[in-house]
């Protein structure tokens, strides 16, 4: 099998760089961040929660099946990284902290009361 002399170092090439830049990714992530407000349920927070669409299944097949497809799919889900709301899963957060949270706030406590 001629090929797998430079497929198996390729492989673990790629998933040194998917996995390194994971955990770039998810330092940077955790980093203190500013408040947040949310827009849908007028919650706030400054731990919002990270989602990303795409599935792990499929993107385990992919690498298994093709490599290079499965790359590219891990870096699509990557980019499509949102911070969502911890309360009710909305990615309608909006800095807290500006003249428009403030308003979205007094507006959103205003609603419910
Ligand atoms: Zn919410």
């Amino acid at each position: 099998m001629e090929a797998l002399r430079w497929l198996i170092p390729l492989l673990a090439l790629v998933v040194i760089f998917v996995v390194g830049g994971r955990a770039i990714l998810s330092l940077s992530s955790r980093r203190s961040e500013e408040p947040l407000l949310c827009t849908t349920c007028g919650g706030q927070t400054d731990m919002p929660q990270s989602q990303i669409r795409g599935s792990r299944v499929i993107e385990i097949i992919l690498w298994l099946a093709f490599v290079i497809p499965g790359l590219l799919y891990s870096l699509w889900r990557q980019s499509t990284r949102q911070k969502v709301c911890p309360t009710c899963g909305s990615a309608t957060l909006i800095l807290a902290n500006t003249p428009e949270g403030r308003r979205r706030a007094e507006q959103l406590s205003k609603g419910k009361g």
